[in-house]
């Protein structure tokens, strides 16, 4: 990966800051409307994520290729992901799917403690030393098959998913406190994905359909970059 900072956009700063607006504009005809979300979409360059050939499209709502084939993913999904999740400042935060980082830089904003995990190192270090760049000091980015959790930091408040399982993963369901949130892709890769929201209860588990996505698969085992 080369840097790609601000300095090196072939956008003038004129262009840019007409882009963020834009940007902003668009998520809330999308539906965004929570203020606390939409000022760390604000705070959160996702230029600053996406590198190379890709950076001029980073204000546009679409998924863009990252390292290792995978993708970050399209800023009205986080968004509104983010919305759903419901993420309050005293919140310990698990993520699966680190990808760029810019979910988890985004959460980082909204919660306590961020936990991001994905199953290739590559994209875990990259990750790290763009949080470090951006000195986001809540987040721990963890290189591990996110599909087990993280047990020894549960339970949690919140958990995300930014990777399609056919089922909600049962190790990530005992990891999440009673009254806690989980929002995830459901379904097979390659096909419409439904979006769902379980929240745990005392006697078990709500579940509520949000709208159709897609997203990648979530893997079993480590990556092999
Ligand atoms: N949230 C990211 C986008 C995620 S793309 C962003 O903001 O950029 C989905 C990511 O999930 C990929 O990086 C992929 O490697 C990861 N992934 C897939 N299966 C996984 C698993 N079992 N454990 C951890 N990460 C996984």
């Amino acid at each position: 990966m080369t840097g790609c900072g601000a300095d090196e956009s072939p956008l003038s700063p004129a262009e840019l800051a007409e882009r963020k607006m834009q940007f902003l504009f668009h998520l809330r005809s999308k539906g965004v409307t929570d203020r606390r979300v939409l000022e760390a979409m604000e705070k959160i360059d996702r230029g600053a994520f996406v590198r190379g050939i890709f950076a001029a499209r980073a204000y546009e709502d679409m998924p863009l290729p990252i390292a290792c084939g995978q993708t970050i993913s399209q800023p009205s999904v986080v968004a509104l992901m983010t919305q759903a999740l419901d993420v309050h400042p005293r919140h310990k935060v698990l993520e699966i799917g680190t990808g760029s980082g810019y979910q988890a830089a985004i959460l980082s904003q909204l919660a306590r403690r961020v936990y991001t995990i994905d199953r290739f190192r590559k994209l875990v270090i990259a990750a790290r030393a763009l949080f470090e760049e951006l000195d986001l000091t809540n987040i721990t980015a963890i290189t591990a098959d996110g599909s087990h959790g993280l047990p020894e930091q549960a339970p949690f408040d919140r958990i995300i998913l930014t990777a399609a399982a056919e089922d909600p993963p049962s190790p990530l369901l005992a990891q999440l406190r009673v009254g806690g949130v989980m929002v995830l892709p459901v379904g097979q890769s390659d096909t419409v994905q439904n979006l769902i929201r379980v929240t745990r209860t005392e006697e078990g588990f709500d579940y509520a359909e949000l709208r159709q996505v897609r997203f990648v698969p979530l893997l079993e085992g480590l990556g092999n970059e």
